[in-house]
């Protein structure tokens, strides 16, 4: 039974009943998680790592279990990759022709010195060369970093200094708008890769598609221990630098389980994961898990384009569909009737991740599609989902679901004294935490012991959302603990984008907020107050931004800009972001007893 007429409030008190949408005993019975406390019961992370193969000698590597493991098993010639160009042009790769591929670049990485545990940084669009780049890095037991290609040069070259890259795979119009103007101050980047180059490459590039002809496809796998470091993704704090987040070969245990138990992947699934590679879930469940599950990944090189979307979904009769809260709001303003005008009755399991899911949203699928979208949670440094609305459960729109089997979640308060309480009182607000120990959890945030030490607190992780969770165990996401800005899905340090306004001679200073937006969920909007010799125009405002879009790329730079004369800082010089945002949303200032008074 679908009970298309709910109206769940986002966060609403005790969670009603009558707030779900329910699922019918099919779904349910053919789910590969049927019965949810049964598998919490009997679920094993031993038993998650008995699926898969692992190599001689206690040994694992991820793109091992992605690709070579299904063709030692006779499954070569299943399709793993289709690939659309944006001219819809379309590229098939069998498993073996995928794994043929990788170990030729992996030989190629090994012809120019790049080994175990050397960093590789990609920055691509969703062309066929990351996928391959991500496979034979890792197969060469080197570590892989996605960048977003939306990125700008110093968003790029942050991550690529914090990382120690060592090689890069990019095209040539990145690299020379993005990349030639400061490769030499970053004295650990060897090689670089180029993606579709021209007759004149610029100098000390290597054309990959020679390269990779010239390679070799046959490649034994490095041999990985489970904690060796196989992938580095990079997220941002409030303050400081970008961190990247270390995981390790083991994490593939949690990128396949969780792909079975909260993707329903099943060996004949045709999967699109809408998310871009440059970010944590284009690679977990862009890459790995669909991999490792042996199903077929859709990769469609193109932006978003609503129309465009339903027709692929359509003809490459997608069974699982992995989008985003930002992508399903644009396709609700294209409106229902669209929708409508495609045969969409392949899809099976609809998924979202990595920005709040509005009920309305979740409803609208229903309507406009016949399923719900099934919203689940997780970040950069869990690595893998956490928690998610299970096909076979019921769906309460708005919550995010329960957590997986094997994760063990709670709501926390700090007391006064500093310890953690845990909250087990229905719907009361604290931070989600995590109970560590799961394979896809960080080890660490690269050469920053301490901050990676500031996440954890009496035996858990602390996750930096509020949420709360119901009586029956489903949790609801209430907002960030911190100043971190989520724009169309992306993750935006405030920090970044402070930095980049105050390199113009006319910034003095810059407080960098999200204010809510109704397709992007935030959009970012930058204060800035001026240097003396300087006044606030619409020249000055629009040159700022076009400083801050160049540096930083459009994905990060502030879309708005607002002069103050001073910005609330508290005594000990902090702009106070939080008193920004309540005064810019017209919200209660809160606690303001740190601010310094002068600027009342
Ligand atoms: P990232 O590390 O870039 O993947 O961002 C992780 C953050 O995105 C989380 O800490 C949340 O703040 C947010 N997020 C991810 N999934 C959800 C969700 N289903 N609902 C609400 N917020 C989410």
């Amino acid at each position: 039974m679908i009970n298309t007429d709910v109206a769940a409030p986002h966060g609403s008190g005790e969670a009603g009943k009558g707030d779900r949408i329910g699922k019918r005993p099919e779904d349910r019975a053919g789910a590969n998680l049927p019965d949810y406390e049964q598998a919490v019961r009997t679920f094993s992370w031993a038993g998650a790592r008995a699926l898969l193969d692992g190599l001689p000698g206690a040994g694992l590597n991820i793109a091992y279990e992605a690709v070579d493991r299904h063709v030692n098993a006779g499954r070569g010639g299943q399709l793993a990759l289709r690939w659309i160009a944006r001219n819809d042009t379309i590229r098939d790769f069998t498993y073996s022709a995928l794994a043929a591929q990788a170990n030729r670049f992996a030989n190629t990485l090994v012809r120019h010195g790049i080994t175990k545990g050397d960093r590789v940084f990609s920055l691509l669009g969703r062309v066929p060369e990351l996928y391959i780049a991500a496979l034979g890095t890792l197969k060469n037991g080197s570590v892989f970093s996605p960048l977003f290609s939306a990125f700008g040069p110093e968003p790029i070259k942050a991550r690529m200094t914090i990382g120690e890259a060592k090689a890069l795979v990019t095209t040539e119009a990145f690299y020379r708008r993005k990349i030639e103007p400061w490769r030499k101050e970053l004295t650990s980047l060897e090689r670089v890769f180029l993606v579709e180059c021209s007759a004149n490459p610029p100098p000390d590039t290597i054309d990959l598609a020679a390269a990779l002809a010239q390679a070799s496809d046959v490649f034994d796998t490095v041999f990985t221990r489970p904690e060796d470091m196989a992938l580095l993704h990079f997220t941002s704090g409030t303050t400081g630098k970008p961190k990247g987040a270390v995981h390790v070969h083991e994490a593939v245990v949690a990128h396949n389980v969780t792909g079975r138990l909260a993707l329903d992947f099943r060996p004949a699934d045709i999967f699109w994961c809408t998310a871009d590679p440059g970010w944590v879930t284009g690679t977990s469940y862009g890459i790995i898990s669909p991999l490792t599950n042996g199903v077929t990944m859709i990769v469609d090189q193109a932006e978003f384009d609503a129309e465009r979307w339903y027709r692929i979904l359509q003809d490459q009769k997608v069974t699982v569909w992995y989008t985003a809260p930002t992508a399903i709001r644009m396709l609700m303003k294209a409106g229902a009737g669209l929708a409508r005008k495609f045969d969409l009755s392949t899809l099976r399991l609809m998924a979202s991740v990595g920005e709040p899911l509005n009920p309305e949203a979740v409803v609208w699928g229903v309507d406009a599609i016949g399923k719900p979208f099934h919203d689940n949670w997780w970040q950069t440094e869990t690595g893998g989902i956490m928690i998610t609305n299970f096909l076979s459960m019921d769906v309460k729109p708005g919550s995010m679901g329960r957590p997986l089997p094997g994760i063990e979640a709670g709501i926390v308060e700090r007391s006064n004294g500093g310890d953690l309480r845990e909250i087990t009182k229905p719907m009361a607000m604290g931070e989600l935490a995590l109970r560590p120990g799961w394979p896809s959890m960080m080890r660490g945030y690269l050469n920053e012991e301490a901050r990676y030490r500031k996440c954890f607190a009496d035996g858990w992780y602390l996750t930096g959302d509020l949420a709360m969770r119901d009586s029956e165990g489903y949790y609801w996401f209430i907002g960030r603990a911190d100043d971190v800005i989520k724009s169309s899905g992306h993750l935006i340090g405030p920090f970044e984008v402070e930095t980049a306004l105050m390199e113009h001679k006319a910034v003095a200073e810059a407080g960098v907020i999200g204010v809510p937006e109704p397709t992007a969920g935030e959009m970012v909007k930058a204060y800035v107050a001026l240097n003396p010799g300087f006044a606030p125009s619409e020249t000055l405002r629009k040159e700022l931004i076009g400083h801050a879009r160049q540096r930083l790329g459009p994905a990060v730079a502030p879309k708005d800009i607002a002069f103050r004369q001073n910005l609330p800082k508290t005594r000990s010089g902090k702009i106070m972001r939080r008193l920004l945002k309540a005064r810019e949303l017209g919200l209660p200032e809160g606690d303001i007893s740190t601010l310094e008074s002068e600027e009342r």
